[in-house]
């Protein structure tokens, strides 16, 4: 399944993508489709299908994942951000390897 993962191909830089940060377990790139003027994707670097698949060995790497999407948030968006996991067909997530979408940069407007 990772092997035709199209996120862990772009953390194996198989696909091109603009990085924005990386470190031993997490990569953060700009979505190729941005919805705001900000709007990177952040993704742990093992596969993981979505927030459905972390088991509680995996906390250290969950809270690795927020405290640098609020790191990148707080740096790229100082006046507000919005981190958004969507999980599962209905809530609309479209790759099926885990990502947090940093968004920010305008206004935005309530959750749909
Ligand atoms: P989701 O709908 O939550 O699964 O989000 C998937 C996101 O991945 C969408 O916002 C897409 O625009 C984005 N995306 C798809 N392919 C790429 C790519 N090759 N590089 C960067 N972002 C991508
Ligand atoms: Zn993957």
């Amino acid at each position: 399944m990772a092997g035709s993962c199209l996120f862990c191909r772009i953390v194996a830089g198989e696909l091109s993508s603009r990085r924005v940060y990386e470190d031993d377990r997490v990569v953060a790139f700009e979505d190729i489709q941005p919805v705001a003027p900000v709007h990177v994707l952040l993704v742990p670097r093992r596969h993981l299908a979505s927030l459905a698949d972390l088991t509680p060995e995996d906390g250290d790497l969950a809270g690795h994942l927020l405290l640098v999407a609020a790191r990148l948030g707080g740096e790229l968006c100082p006046d507000g951000y919005r981190l958004l996991v969507n999980t599962g067909e209905e809530a609309g997530q479209t790759v099926g390897h885990l990502h947090l979408h940093v968004l920010g940069g305008r206004r935005l407007g309530a959750l749909g």
